[in-house]
This record gives structure tokens, C-alpha cells and sequence, in this order.
């Protein structure tokens, strides 16, 4: 009795200062409000403020936790539930804890966390926040209820993934492998799922995606006076570089993985989409496939070089004595990026300082055929067709997959494609309803897939 009074008081309070008819959140739902709250923009990531808010709400419930600061000062958040005789290898929760720059265009706070016409609105409401919310729902569920577990279950908040994750799980795996050493699967980031006019049709599921060889490249001339003719400047050294590189002919092909994907979305779509994957490798040996592709459908077939960042002089009439790009460069998942490499250095010419910012080895897919692809298989089949998918994307996923540890993107959102717009855009928001069921599937398909039967 005597909690009543102030409860009701505290009802009272809330229902006046939020105004009538607003939901006062509660639960998940308030955690991915306020973890939404905390600006964690990489650069410079900022993530200690996260780890030390997630790792309060696992104490609340008495669960451990490790801080690791790696040498940058940068934290991952680790904590583990252990089976009591585990008869399958751990499994690991992931999730990034930085978001990238809000940018121009919001219609709101990007940092506000709030829920308006039951959105949640904020940078990385989607991206990456509300999966790790859901991660964390799942795991504290596990704790909470007892549930008797056939494995481990690895809860990890990462920084630093929106800039490469060398300082974040790159970082992590490479000093502390002892952390995984007896993993057989990590849930990340990276699933996409197929949901148009309210039907939900498929769960993708990521087993493989592109790698990044990102570059910065500079060139050098002799600076002097802009009056001057002088040919060989170092920015007109670039340009020349540059439109040789940015020239070079596309090389399509067909990976298994992208196969793989394309023929299992296929089933799922009209006459038109199934008719240009039954024909993908009439397609590819034609001239220009580009343009027998859908808009987006290029990149599943080709290495690709974007020139993204330009830097030259500071005034009109001085020719600087450097210029330099960042190139961003996206591989398929079994080029061999030291020939892609050495073939860059060729097109841009002598007298090029190229220093390598970020690079990944090829790498084989997730296997489909491990129990634990099996069972998300089992259980996620029951709402919707599974599908093992590729993505043009990065994840650090990748990390896991070059030391031989299975990784699977996997969204619990079943989102419209409108929906998704805000990824790295203005006004990224995520339904409270879409948010809340997520959790729940989250929090279902761990405990079929690490508790015993
Ligand atoms: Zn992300």
C-alpha cells in the first residue's frame, strides 16, 4: 500500500508534463530513447558515455561487465551469460555504439531520443542503436528468466564501426581473441528485410558482402605563382590520375554470393527480376550490363572506385605544391586487392604517395548449413521466408568471417523501404511498434537458438 501514493503521484506528473496522449515510454523502448540521447558522432566517437549507460542497466539486473579501452581510449562494452554445460560454441550479440554524423536536414534535434506519432526519432534509431537495444533486451530476458542455455551468450557494444572499426572490433579481436576463441556465431548488423504494402515477404539474412580498400592518394608539383604556365602542377598531376583511375573499364562478374542471393530474392519477385537473374550470365557477357541492370544493380557485380574527397590549394592564383583524394573503393568478395592495388598505382602514375586508410582480405561467406543459420532458418520461417543475402555494404562482420568465425547480419525490423531512408540521412526514426516487435523476435529466436530444447 504504501508504494501507491507515489505512484500515482509520479503517473500524475508524467501524464501532465507529457500532455495528454502522448505514451510515455517504458522498458526497451526507454533505453533506445536515452541511449539515442547520448551523441555518439564518429568521428570522434565519443562511445564511453554509451558503454558506461549500457553497462548501468545490465548492473541493475547483476549482470558483470568488462570495459575494454583499447590504446585510442576508445571502450567495448563485454559481457557473457554462461551455460552451465555448454554443448555449443558461444554465441556473440553485436552492435556498434557510434553513429555517423547527423548532417544537414533534420526536421528536429537529432540527439532529442523522442517519440513523436510513435516514432523514435534520432541518429541511429535504425542504424545502430535500436538493434543493440534489442540485443540487450534479449540477453537481460535470458538472465531475468533463468533460461537453462546450450551455449554462451556474448553481449558486445562496439565503437568505431562507422569509420572502419580498426579501433573498435578490428581492434578488439586482434588483442583479445581470447574473447572468442570458443565462438560459433556472432549476430550483427547488416540483415535486410523485405516488407512493401504492409506484407512482410522475406528476413535477409547477410552471409557475404563487399570488402573496403579505401585509399588516400596524393601528388606532388612544384608550387608557384598561378600566372605561370605550369603543366605538371600537383593538382593537375591528380586530375590526370584521377580520370585515368575513375575511366577504367567496369569488370563484371557474378560471385557465388551474390548468386546465391539474387536467385533466392528472385522467387519473391515479378516476372521482370526473375527473368534478369535467370539470364545474369547472358547479361554480364554483353558489352554494357549496366544497362540491362536495375538501378542499384551494378554494384552487386563489380569493384567499385568512388572519388570522394578532394584537396588542393587554398587560393585561386597559387598553385600548391600538393593535391590529394580520398578513394573509396569497394571489392567483391574474391578480388585479390594486392593486384587491385597494384593496378590503381599503375592508372594514377609515378610520383603518387597512395597510403592504404582501410583494407580487408577476401573472405568466404557465412556457411547456411551451420545449426545456427539452421535454426534462425526454423524460427524466423515462421513469420517469413529466410534468404542468405549479400550487401555492397561493410560490416564488422568481416572481422569475424577472415578469422574463420560464422557472421550473420540479421535485422528484427521488418521495415518499408521509406522507412529505411533515414540510414545515415536526416530524420532517421524507427516505429515504436516496428522497435517493440523487433525486440520481441530478437528476444525469442536467441533463446530457441542458445537455450536447451
Ligand atoms: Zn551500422
Amino acid at each position: 500500500m504504501s508504494n501507491r501514493i507515489p505512484a500515482l503521484l509520479c503517473a500524475l506528473l508524467a501524464f501532465f508534463a507529457l500532455g495528454f496522449g502522448e505514451t510515455v515510454l517504458e522498458g526497451p523502448a526507454l533505453w533506445l530513447q536515452r541511449y539515442l540521447q547520448i551523441d555518439t558522432t564518429n568521428p570522434p566517437g565519443n562511445e564511453e558515455q554509451a558503454a558506461h549507460f549500457l553497462s548501468r542497466i545490465l548492473h541493475q539486473e547483476g549482470i558483470a561487465t568488462q570495459l575494454i579501452f583499447g590504446p585510442h581510449g576508445r571502450p567495448s562494452l563485454y559481457a557473457r551469460l554462461e551455460a552451465d554445460n555448454p554443448t555449443e560454441g558461444a554465441l556473440v550479440l553485436l552492435h556498434h555504439m557510434d553513429v555517423v554524423p547527423p548532417g544537414e536536414g533534420w526536421s528536429g534535434d537529432p540527439f532529442s531520443g523522442k517519440l513523436e506519432n510513435q516514432l523514435i526519432w534520432g541518429r541511429g534509431a535504425i542504424d545502430d542503436k535500436s538493434l543493440g537495444v534489442a540485443h540487450l533486451a534479449a540477453f537481460i530476458e535470458l538472465h531475468r528468466r533463468r533460461v537453462p542455455l546450450s551455449r554462451d551468450v556474448v553481449f558486445l557494444a562496439v565503437p568505431d564501426e562507422e569509420t572502419g572499426g580498426t579501433l573498435g572490433t578490428g581492434w578488439l579481436i586482434q588483442e583479445h581473441p581470447e574473447l572468442f576463441a570458443d565462438v560459433d556465431a556472432v549476430l550483427g548488423e547488416g540483415g535486410i528485410n523485405r516488407a512493401f504494402n504492409g506484407k512482410h515477404h522475406w528476413w535477409g539474412i547477410e552471409v557475404a558482402q563487399k570488402r573496403p580498400l579505401w585509399l588516400e592518394v596524393t601528388a606532388f608539383g612544384r608550387a608557384g605563382h598561378g600566372s605561370k604556365l605550369n603543366l605538371h602542377t600537383a593538382p593537375h598531376r591528380l586530375i590526370r590520375g584521377l580520370s585515368r583511375l575513375v575511366d577504367k573499364p567496369l569488370e563484371f562478374r557474378v560471385t557465388p554470393e551474390t548468386r546465391q542471393y539474387l536467385e533466392a530474392a528472385a522467387a519473391f519477385e515479378g516476372p521482370f527480376f526473375k527473368d534478369l537473374v535467370a539470364r545474369l550470365d547472358e547479361i554480364m557477357a554483353e558489352e554494357h550490363p549496366e544497362k540491362q541492370l536495375l538501378p542499384g544493380l551494378p554494384n552487386y557485380f563489380l569493384d567499385t572506385i568512388q572519388v570522394n574527397v578532394l584537396e588542393a590549394g587554398e587560393k585561386l592564383n597559387v598553385a600548391p605544391e600538393e593535391a590529394s583524394a580520398l578513394i573509396d573503393i569497394r571489392l567483391l568478395p574474391d578480388t585479390d586487392d594486392e593486384e587491385f592495388l597494384a593496378t590503381v598505382k599503375e592508372l594514377l602514375g609515378n610520383d603518387f604517395d597512395v597510403e592504404v586508410v582501410l583494407r580487408a582480405p577476401p573472405v568466404s561467406g557465412s556457411p547456411t548449413d551451420s545449426p545456427f543459420y539452421r535454426c534462425m532458418e526454423k524460427f524466423l520461417g515462421r513469420k517469413a521466408a529466410v534468404i542468405p543475402t549479400f550487401i555492397p555494404g561493410i560490416t564488422d562482420s568481416r572481422y569475424f568471417r577472415e578469422r574463420g568465425i560464422a557472421a550473420y547480419g540479421f535485422s528484427p525490423f521488418v521495415l518499408e523501404s521509406n522507412e529505411v531512408r533515414g540510414i545515415h540521412g536526416p530524420d532517421e526514426r524507427i516505429p515504436l511498434e516496428t522497435f517493440e516487435k523487433g525486440v520481441e523476435t530478437t528476444t525469442e529466436l536467441v533463446m530457441t537458438c542458445s537455450g536447451k530444447d
